[in-house]
């Protein structure tokens, strides 16, 4: 196959400075860019170029629902969504606190334990920023770890009552396997979903990544979230030689406790936060990676051919799978590729925007469904189908975040989960948690963390 160049834009993994920048696609796909001051980077995005060119097919997406930040310096640096931001918002991320109650070796968010938090004044500022910004949109409380607030309770009975409609937790779930009481809070203010750490199924891997022998509290969390009947989203971390071979196994688990869990929701490291090394390619895991490590560890249960881009704007960003559980136990994956290209290269069967589609998947199908699957009759109905598809079933989706080696300006701009910040701006997320070699930040919870800006 020949190479192909296409040039794009990034920055400089040491004084983050825009650079000029080209993807080049070869057998794999590399990022190589040069700074006039610290020289030439070459970083792996995507191995397997040819899947890399058929998932390709992103396209002009409408730009910020609402432009709210002055722009200065232009992108990336005072984003906040700025008029040259091309896509709208899915998800919006809240740090309710920057304080967390355990100390992992991997950490997005670079948290510690005597940070301070907002109080409920400056997160009511925070959601109205979000109306503002034309939500309400699907928001998840996030950190830091929203669990050490006692009053986190209070935040998500004001956010429903300021008219959001879906609210999830992001948390690594100890609390909620101690705290049955605590748990039952959450559930009486209509917390949706909790978006819990779960990196694997052995303590050895949480030995690894959180520094602790964790598995059976992370079963616990599990346990009572079902006993309260909140919905559970497990989101691992993969990380190449510790967790990569137990993709499979996080499957099967999943499968194992639906209807609670709705999905598996896979975060290829990136290395932002407290991780600020140099890294190589075989420290990389990349979509391509992922997906056929699921058809080989579930033993071709799901195939690559079953996951399509998560949004058409970023289409290299993310990957998703909707499965349904059978009566004989296996997924039936109801996504396939080639189907939904058609539909999207076709006539706009779509009736609603991406944005809206991914809005609105987010908000349905991540929450606990009370309900039964089928009675004795409807096995093998369509009838019977549809009502099993209504609570028994699996989303299995994934994204790597982007860091200073492996950011493109093109695909950041395309990116619609956003960080609202008290300084009432939203913020992409790749740009707000991107750190240089030193560690140090691009953006950060300025008026929180006493950090000098960068710039
Ligand atoms: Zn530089």
């Amino acid at each position: 196959m020949e190479t192909l160049f296409e040039e794009t834009e990034s920055l400089c993994p040491e004084c983050l400075k825009v650079i000029p920048a080209r993807r080049v696609l070869e057998g794999d796909v590399y990022l190589e860019k040069e700074c006039p001051e610290h020289g030439k980077f070459r970083t792996l995005i995507w191995r397997d170029s040819e899947l890399y060119r058929r998932w390709g097919y992103g396209e002009e997406a409408p730009g910020p629902q609402q432009v709210l930040a002055k722009t200065v310096q232009g992108c990336p640096y005072d984003c906040g969504l700025c008029p040259t931001h091309k896509a709208e918002t899915c998800t919006v991320i809240m740090e309710v606190t920057q304080r967390c109650d355990i100390n992992c070796p991997v950490c997005f968010a670079s948290s510690f334990k005597n940070q301070s938090h907002p109080q409920l004044k400056d997160i009511r500022e925070m959601y109205q920023t979000i109306l503002d910004a034309g939500g309400p949109f699907p928001v998840q409380l996030s950190g830091g770890e929203p669990t050490v607030r006692d009053d986190l309770p209070n935040i998500i009975a004001m956010g429903k009552e300021m008219g959001f409609n879906h609210i999830q937790i992001n948390t690594h779930g100890l609390r909620l396997a101690k705290d049955k009481e605590y748990l039952r809070q959450l559930k009486e203010s209509e917390a949706d979903l909790i978006y819990l750490q779960f990196d694997g199924i052995s303590d050895e891997v949480y030995r690894r990544l959180r520094g602790a022998n964790l598995f059976k509290l992370k079963l616990k969390a599990i346990e009572n979230c079902a006993a309260a009947k909140i919905g559970v989203l497990l989101v691992p971390t993969l990380v190449p030689g510790v967790n990569d071979h137990q993709i499979g196994d996080i499957i099967r688990f999943a499968k194992e406790w639906i209807p609670f869990v709705k999905g598996v929701h896979f975060q290829p490291i990136t290395y932002i936060g407290r991780c600020p090394k140099s890294p190589r390619d075989e420290d990389r895991i990349t979509i391509p990676d992922v997906l056929k490590a699921l058809e080989s560890q579930t033993q071709g249960e799901v195939r690559v051919k079953n996951f399509v881009p998560r949004r058409r704007k970023d289409s290299h960003c993310g990957f998703s799978c909707f499965s349904v559980l059978m009566e004989d136990g296996r997924l039936l994956a109801t996504t396939d590729f080639e189907f939904q290209q058609s539909i999207v290269m076709g006539s706009g069967c779509l009736k609603e925007s991406p944005s809206e589609h991914v809005r609105r998947a987010i908000s349905e199908r991540l929450r606990f469904t009370e309900g039964k699957p089928t009675s004795e009759t409807e096995p093998g109905t369509w009838q019977g189908f549809f009502k099993r598809a209504r609570t028994h079933y699996l989303s299995i989706s994934g994204m790597p975040f982007q860091d200073a080696w492996t950011v493109d300006l093109e695909r950041l701009q395309g990116c619609c989960i956003h960080v609202v910040t008290p300084n009432k701006e939203l913020v992409p997320f790749c740009a707000f948690y991107l750190t240089n070699l030193k560690g140090e930040r691009l953006y950060h919870n300025r008026q929180y963390l006493k950090i000098p800006v960068r710039f």
